[in-house]
């Protein structure tokens, strides 16, 4: 792996497909690893992490990583520190809705404009989260 690589932060959202909460995790996730901080971030597949493997420990071995969780489980950030990953912080989707009580976000498959917009707010929170774990700020998890 590059020095370049080893200081992108690793980002892992949960794998909740039955819900609204993972998907909008998921989203929010993808909108930083593909739009607002493509050069800074790299993801990891959370059902990898689960197999624990001597590929996968080695890749997430003392790794900066922020997890996106869909509910209090915490599947990710527990399964990240299971094969080695350093958790920066851990954001959760349910936090997300705090701001939005009532919202209709939509479904498992598809979001409703309340979903997006809790998803980009999600993201944007991400993204400047990567900018504090670049700059070497404290971990808050
Ligand atoms: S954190 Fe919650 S939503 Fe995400 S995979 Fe675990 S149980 Fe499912």
């Amino acid at each position: 792996m590059s020095e370049k690589n080893e200081r992108k932060v690793m980002l892992v959202p949960c794998s909740g497909i039955g819900k609204v909460h993972g998907l909008i995790g998921r989203e929010a996730v993808f909108r930083v690893a593909g739009e607002l901080r493509p050069q800074d971030t790299e993801l990891a597949c959370l059902a990898e992490i689960v197999t624990q493997d001597k590929e996968i420990r080695e890749r997430m071995n003392g790794r900066l990583t922020i997890t996106v969780d869909g509910c209090p489980k915490m599947c990710a950030e527990k399964n990240v520190r299971l094969v080695g990953g350093e958790i920066f912080t851990s954001l959760r989707v349910v936090d997300a809705f705090r701001t939005h009580r009532g919202a209709q976000a939509g479904s498992a498959t598809e979001l409703t404009s309340d979903g997006w917009q809790i998803s980009d707010e999600l993201a944007d929170r991400l993204a400047l989260k990567v900018d504090e774990a670049r700059q070497g700020g404290n971990k808050d998890a």
